[in-house]
């Protein structure tokens, strides 16, 4: 009987090599080792999306690298949104799947959000994402590859990069970690430490791991809540890490690192946006090395809650201001396109988009 014929290996997202890999891929193909140094070029600095775009290497080189490597790891599919503004973008995966990603330029700023998981474990009520359950992880590649679609569109590479879009990073961590570090790297995007933020529900052993990396990010907490109870309801995962196991968390962070911690707290009308909730998360961040970003909800078809209104919002933010914590009242910047995470893939589940697997 014929052996069933083996299958032929999974192609490297070449995006989601280090330096040091994607040289031993082109030592392997019989490269020498400056030609690693041009391909690295070629996609961090050119940015090109094309294996014949790649001029200076040898036709045997690039043959090699095509049959080997995945040079397009995602592909935008929808654009929302104008030029110089917010737009959001639906990325179409390889395998079919699909993500979101936003950008924001700004005066001196392109920050790009990207995605870390389709779909995402932890179901947060007011997160279109959570209510559309878990698909898979991200490779490191197709995060690196939505900041490159990124750099497309803005015909500029990223000055930030904000791991909030779709999926929970610290679940994702060491493909996440991975995708910091390619993006990081000074002779390729070149996005600062600091200039890129981990944004986490708060999943504690993933901060307390973050906190030993020796990386400068930034890492911003979502809190929206100050009470157990409350915030049990909105966001399932306080049942595994209450609001002390978490804040505890979050001290030991900013003592590790030195670095101060954001929490993110969204404004819900009639829920967590009344004067006795901004004191009694006053007391909790007391003394915590914190700033609080405020930002009025994002409606979502399944959860029935409207956004604050302007007067308790800016009240919500002087209450905090007048008890010392540094708090920020914020716009979202995507409130004319569906502004929450999963929003538009939701969307475009219901109507069809070209795409579907590629190479
Ligand atoms: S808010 Fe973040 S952690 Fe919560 S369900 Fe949505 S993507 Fe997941």
């Amino acid at each position: 009987m014929d052996s069933p014929a083996a299958k032929p290996p999974a192609p490297l997202l070449i995006h989601g090599l280090t330096r040091d890999e994607l040289a031993r891929v082109c030592r392997e193909a019989g490269a020498q080792p400056y030609r690693a140094r041009q391909v690295w070029d070629w996609l961090y600095r050119k940015r090109v999306s094309e294996w014949d775009a790649m001029t200076n290497l040898p036709p045997a080189l690039r043959a090699a690298l095509s049959g080997r490597c995945l040079l397009r790891p995602a592909e935008a599919l929808r654009v929302e949104g104008r030029p110089g503004h917010t737009r959001k973008i639906l990325a179409g995966l390889a395998d079919g799947e699909q993500v979101e990603e936003v950008l924001i330029p700004a005066a001196r700023r392109r920050t790009v959000c990207v995605s870390s998981q389709v779909g995402c474990r932890f179901r947060c009520a007011f997160c279109a994402s959570g209510q559309a359950g878990f698909r898979r992880n991200l490779e490191a590649g197709e995060m690196v590859g939505q900041a490159l679609l990124a750099a497309r569109l803005l015909e500029a590479a990223p000055t930030h990069v904000v791991f909030m879009g779709v999926g929970e990073p610290l679940d994702n961590y060491d493909a996440v970690l991975r995708a910091v570090r390619i993006l990081n790297d000074a002779d390729g995007l070149a996005v600062g430490a600091r200039r890129i933020t981990i944004s986490t529900c708060g999943l504690v052993p993933g901060i307390a791991r973050l906190a030993g990396e020796g990386l400068q990010v930034e890492l911003s907490v979502s809190l929206h809540a100050p009470t157990d109870a409350l915030r049990a309801e909105l966001m399932p995962v306080n049942r595994r890490y209450p609001l002390a196991v978490l804040l505890e968390a979050c001290r030991d962070y900013t003592a590790r690192t030195g670095r101060i911690v954001t929490f993110e707290y969204t404004l819900i009308r009639g829920c967590n946006d009344a004067r006795e909730h901004a004191r009694a998360l006053a007391a909790l961040l007391k003394g915590l090395a914190c700033r609080v970003n405020l930002i009025p909800l994002s409606p979502v078809a399944e959860f029935g809650y409207a956004a604050s209104d302007a007067a308790a919002a800016r009240l919500f933010t002087e209450t905090l201001s007048r008890a010392g914590i540094n708090a920020t009242l914020r716009i979202s910047r995507g409130a004319s396109l569906d502004a929450a995470c999963g929003q538009l893939r939701a969307r475009s589940r219901s109507q069809p988009l070209p795409g579907g697997p590629r190479r």
